[in-house]
């Protein structure tokens, strides 16, 4: 696989409890929406976009508060260096996951 370097603009950040409690806040205040705009607007082409531009508000008002860190779950350390270890991973790079081997 690649090494592409992950930009900014496509980050994944995996959430922690708050975060996820938040994205189900958001998911909430938006069904509530378009419940109502469904019985206010009827069927039609106009509805369909209202649902599209809805979903479209879904996810920025996410990424929004996902890229707090307060809603991101913590990385671990790493048990050989002091760098971060992606969360679930116990060494921060294959470096480091190396030259923690035992030596035979
Ligand atoms: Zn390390």
């Amino acid at each position: 696989m690649s090494q592409t370097p992950i930009r900014p603009e496509f980050q994944v950040h995996m959430l922690n409890d708050s975060g996820k409690t938040q994205a189900t806040q958001i998911a909430e205040v938006l069904s509530e929406a378009l419940n109502k705009l469904e019985a206010l607007v009827g069927p039609g082409r106009e509805l369909v976009i209202v649902k599209t531009k809805l979903e479209e508000a879904c996810f920025f008002a996410k990424r929004g508060m996902a890229s707090k860190p307060d809603n991101q779950q913590r990385q671990n350390s790493c048990e050989h260096c002091d760098g971060d270890a992606p969360a679930g991973k116990r060494f921060c790079s294959d470096a480091c996951r190396i030259a923690d081997l035992p030596s035979a």
